[in-house]
């Protein structure tokens, strides 16, 4: 490993233990001993991942005209898959290291094995589509494939769209939803999984390329924004280019969002230029005319689609390791925090009365945590020293823990920490909700 590699290993290996001990996120089919590639999230980690994509769908979809939602099937006709290209060219190259069998994708690595340095066999394709078949009677059954983008679900919808509503060019089409693929090489966490959620939206404007590129630079924009309104560290984030030689095809410009995982940079999300491929291929294997009917021009054609495609698994692993910190809590002292955006936290308070053995305190903030329930998830603890349920609540990510104790009996108030700044303020019982409104915004 060269010391680079060792060092974001150093990184994920911390935030891994601490998403296993902390309940976001388990190898998949764990006690089985795991299956390459698939994760599960814990009831910190769905609510993270569930924060992250409502956060998509309201800026993407709920607080814009000109963007609607689907939700397509995860299995799909296999023609789709013929028009996309995905069954000639949606494939890594693969090599296998000649002395200890281990498999590699040959555009990650240089010339000799990165496990035990041996020769490496010449490179093969290897498509990533995950195969399954459909139907009831052996040797009838349809062979089709989980979807290994979600983007196609929309294109095979554009029509629908179109005659359903009113949208009128330029408009998008946004999705969250799982993909799947055969990746040769797995790891890194969830960096690269097998089974895995993307947020999309496919943007259709006319084919002209002035428009559609500032459209493109547009979204380039719009996305980058979002992940620094959510908190990420804008040093942490850059544009790369697609060389020519890494463009796709059809495509006819492509950046990615990449974020830096301690020194190095990593691929989150991709912003794409894919001309009129993906309608003028489905117009072309369903036979169905695709063309848009531009009421202005009396003009029909088929649109050009900008893209944004990011991971969801991908873009939670690098807000979960852009928000780890280890400091000093107080003198000799060390605290581990994630310092999650209040909007991204799993839990956005937590309540604790004083003591345990004191049914009054119980009572009181029994009330609290039930009544600001309704409108936030919330957690509860009770246990040992408030010390300790300070610092297991810094782990879990949440901004506020508010504190029962015999002056709330009688003035009516709470104390409320808050996570970062470890300061804590004395605020009335009845604007606590209030009070977290204002902060979670
Ligand atoms: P890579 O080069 O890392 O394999 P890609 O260029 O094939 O990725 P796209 O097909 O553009 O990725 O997918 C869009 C987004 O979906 C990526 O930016 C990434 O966030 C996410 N993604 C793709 N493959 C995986 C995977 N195997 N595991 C987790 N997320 C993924």
């Amino acid at each position: 490993m060269n010391p680079k590699k060792e060092k974001t290993a150093g990184m994920l290996e911390k935030v891994s233990s601490l998403a296993k001990r902390r309940g976001f996120i388990y190898p998949g089919s764990d006690i089985y001993g795991g299956l390459a590639g698939t994760w599960d999230y814990g009831p910190l980690g769905v609510e993270l991942k569930r924060n992250l994509k409502n956060e998509f769908w309201k800026a993407m979809v709920q607080s814009r005209d000109d963007v609607v939602g689907i939700d397509a099937a995860i299995v799909m006709n296999p023609r789709v898959w013929e028009a996309s290209g995905h069954l000639d060219s949606f494939s890594d190259p693969l090599v296998e290291c000649k002395k200890c069998h281990h498999r590699f994708r040959a555009d990650q690595i240089d010339t000799k094995c990165p496990d035990c340095g041996g020769p490496l066999t010449e490179p093969k394709t290897f498509n990533l589509m995950v195969e399954t078949y459909l139907g009831v009677i052996e040797g009838e059954k349809l062979k089709t494939y989980l979807r290994g983008e979600i983007t196609q679900g929309v294109h095979v919808n554009f029509k629908n769209v179109l005659d359903s509503t009113r949208m009128k060019l330029p408009f998008g089409v946004a999705q969250v939803g799982k993909a799947f693929r055969n990746e040769i090489t797995p790891g890194e966490f969830t960096f690269r999984s097998r089974e895995f959620e993307q947020m999309e939206l496919q943007f259709y404007t006319k084919p002209d390329m002035e428009e559609s590129m500032r459209w493109f630079e547009y979204w380039k924009g719009e996305r980058r924004k979002w992940y620094l309104s959510l908190g990420l560290r804008e040093e942490n984030l850059r544009f790369k280019e697609h060389g020519k030689d890494q463009l796709a095809h059809y495509a006819r410009a492509a950046f990615d969002i990449e974020y830096q995982l301690e020194s190095e940079w990593k691929e989150m999300e991709g912003v794409h230029h894919r001309g009129d491929w993906d309608v003028r291929r489905h117009q072309e294997y369903s036979k169905v005319d695709l063309t848009y009917f531009d009421e202005e021009t009396k003009e029909r054609f088929l649109p050009f689609i900008i893209e944004t495609s990011g991971g969801v698994d991908r873009a939670a692993l690098f807000f979960l390791v852009d928000a780890y910190h280890e400091e000093e809590a107080k003198e000799g002292e060390m605290r581990t925090v994630l310092k999650l955006h209040p909007k991204l936290a799993p839990m956005k308070a937590a309540v604790f009365p004083l003591l345990k053995n004191k049914p009054e305190l119980v009572k009181l903030a029994r009330t609290i945590y039930d009544d600001l329930k309704k409108e936030w998830m919330v957690a509860w603890d009770d246990r040992g020293n408030i010390g300790k349920r300070y610092f297991a609540q810094d782990e879990a990510g949440t901004p506020f823990c508010i504190t029962v104790d015999f002056d709330s009996l009688e003035k009516g108030d709470v104390t409320v920490r808050d996570r970062d700044s470890m300061k804590q303020e004395r605020v009335k019982i009845s604007d606590i909700p209030a009070y977290l409104r204002a902060k979670l915004l």
